[in-house]
């Protein structure tokens, strides 16, 4: 694998949210034999719960994640990552769950989590492998073309697909973030596996609704520069949500491919 990897990120509680209950990760090591190796890994999670316990819910499912990961064995296979994702998915669940069972008060505490691992790929070149439950979501900039990667786990976006409601419609709508899948408040969590390669100068973009709910994907794709340094432009993505009133917490992770 001969790519190298640019981040950036930014986490802001927004402007009418007390506290800030979401949750980000991302680790890269710094060698590009070692990223393909060891993989890198990047995390948004957007807790629920109220009083800070969503922001126990995101950390918990974050660390719990990045912990099961930790013990695949290098240059684990693509399949095999998808396996160890989803396992490690639920073992996020299970640990708020556990938690929430523990410590009465943090009852109904919950996530949603978009985890995206870089992978080496059969012929060598870099792919990446996306666990996903929830609202948070996945985008791709390739060539000009901003692509959504995940499916909300909305209500709305159910009543989208079977064509009772117009996306348009779906982003205003008082049940807009109501989620149909969470992590840790199901005795199971299924999370979407999604895979695909990488190819030099890719885009990706993991964010929390906060950034979706305040700016349509047109005005992200106009936002997201090519060739930016990222993490000014983390920033930016986040003042812009903020420009139109911050309603919620908001949280950005970039990752280019060079
Ligand atoms: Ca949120």
């Amino acid at each position: 694998m001969t790519f190298t990897f640019d981040v950036g990120s930014c986490t802001d509680r927004g402007r009418k949210r007390p506290v800030n209950e979401d949750s980000y990760a991302l680790w890269l090591p710094s060698e590009p034999a070692e990223q393909a190796r060891v993989g890198a890994l990047f995390i948004v999670a957007d807790g629920m719960g109220g009083h800070a316990r969503g922001e126990i819910a995101s950390r918990l499912a974050i660390e719990t994640l990045a912990e099961e990961l930790a013990s695949l064995p290098p240059a684990t296979p693509g399949p095999d990552v998808e396996a160890a994702l989803r396992r490690a998915v639920q073992a996020a669940n299970r640990a708020i769950l556990e938690r929430a069972a523990r410590e009465p008060d943090k009852a109904g505490m919950g996530t949603t989590l978009t985890a995206l691992r870089i992978v080496e790929q059969d012929d060598g070149a870099p792919g990446y492998r996306i666990a996903h439950v929830g609202d948070s979501r996945a985008y791709r900039l390739r060539a000009g073309t901003l692509e959504l990667l995940t499916r909300d786990h909305t209500w709305v976006q159910l009543e989208v697909e079977r064509g009772t409601l117009t996306p348009e419609l779906a982003r205003v709508h008082p049940f807009a973030s109501v989620l149909v899948r969470a992590v840790g408040i199901e005795p199971e969590a299924e999370p979407d596996l999604l895979r695909g390669r990488i190819e030099p100068g890719d885009l990706y973009l993991l964010c929390s609704d906060g950034l979706t709910t305040a700016l349509e994907d047109r005005e992200l794709k106009d936002l997201l520069d090519a060739t930016a340094p990222l993490q000014p432009l983390a920033r930016r993505l986040v003042d812009a949500a903020n420009e139109r009133g911050g309603p919620d917490n908001i949280t950005v992770v970039l990752l280019r491919a060079a």
